[in-house]
């Protein structure tokens, strides 16, 4: 296949062994972790877990990423349709309340045949960047049930200096723009678990709390009623060497971009401050990653 499934648009060709593209992915499926997961948001995992399926690469490769294995050097099995629709049956028998398919643009095509394999019962979760066409998303569109996008950078540099995406925040606005289009505002079963919507959400980054409440304030004007989950995880990882990127971000820079989401009034979720901690990395890519 020639590739032009994210906004990088390669045209590249992925041959089942081999990828030529950005993220360097062949079109085989490769996947990183298939466990219940249990720290996702409480709409996503609610008590018994969410399915979660990590992909392997990654479109966008921000220069910090906490699952670098994965991402930048793509770590993973080889995984054919019918294998993935036996893993999403395991998952569903585990009780799992949700299936999230994670970081997976790149495997689009082998993830709708293992849906047409198979429909997990339980509402599909798009775990993405944010860094996706408009078009990819039409191709799941009445497949996917909630989006679970990140809106990470909101200037040009940023977008440069962290994942070489200087149009990143044009893209993943117009992407979550058409991810609210497709599922409207969000329902919830009577246990609290989001049956349908978008959730969006925003990690800070250490000294650009400016640009976390651009981004909250673009999301307040332009979606409202879409809830944001703020997030304040960051410790460098991945040996990223940006000035300024090489501490976790400080209580009041914290506080700042919180309270400009209150003073925003945007519905969503606060994390805790213990999330900051490598502790929550998974294990991936050994064999009790695959349930
Ligand atoms: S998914 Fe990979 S090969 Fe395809 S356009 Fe994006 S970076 Fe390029």
């Amino acid at each position: 296949m020639h590739c032009t499934l994210c906004p990088r648009q390669c045209g590249a060709e992925r041959t089942p062994d081999a990828g030529h593209g950005f993220c360097r992915l062949p079109e085989t499926m490769l996947i990183a972790r298939i466990q219940p997961h249990l720290w996702e948001e409480p709409p996503i995992s609610g008590v018994r877990g969410t399915g979660a399926i990590f992909f392997s690469g990654c479109t966008l490769r921000c220069a910090y990423c906490q699952n670098g294995d994965i991402s930048h050097r793509n770590g993973g099995r080889p995984f054919t349709p019918a294998q993935l629709a036996d893993s999403m049956r395991r998952l569903v028998d585990a009780g799992m309340h949700t299936i999230s398919f994670i970081t997976a643009t790149p495997h689009l095509n082998g993830i709708l045949d293992a849906l047409d394999l198979y429909r997990p019962p339980v509402p599909l979760v798009w775990n993405t960047s944010g860094y996706e066409t408009v078009e990819t998303l039409r191709r799941l569109d009445g497949v996917i049930d909630v989006y679970l996008p990140d809106l990470k950078h909101r200037s040009e540099a940023m977008g440069r200096l962290c994942a070489k995406a200087p149009d990143y925040f044009a893209a993943a606005s117009a992407a979550i723009t058409e991810m609210v289009r497709q599922t409207g505002l969000p329902q919830y079963a009577p246990d609290g678990i989001m049956t349908r919507g978008t959730l969006i959400r925003h990690l800070i980054l250490p000294g650009l709390t400016g640009e976390s409440m651009q981004l909250l304030t673009w999301v307040a004007e332009t979606l409202p009623g879409i809830p944001v989950s703020l997030m304040r995880q960051y410790i460098p990882m991945n040996g990223v060497d940006i000035r300024g990127l090489d501490r976790p971000i400080t209580e009041r820079e914290y506080r700042r971009v919180r309270d400009h989401m209150l003073a925003l009034g945007l519905p969503g979720y606060l994390q805790e401050p213990e999330s900051a901690s490598t502790d929550f990395v998974p294990v991936f890519c050994q064999p009790e990653s695959y349930i």
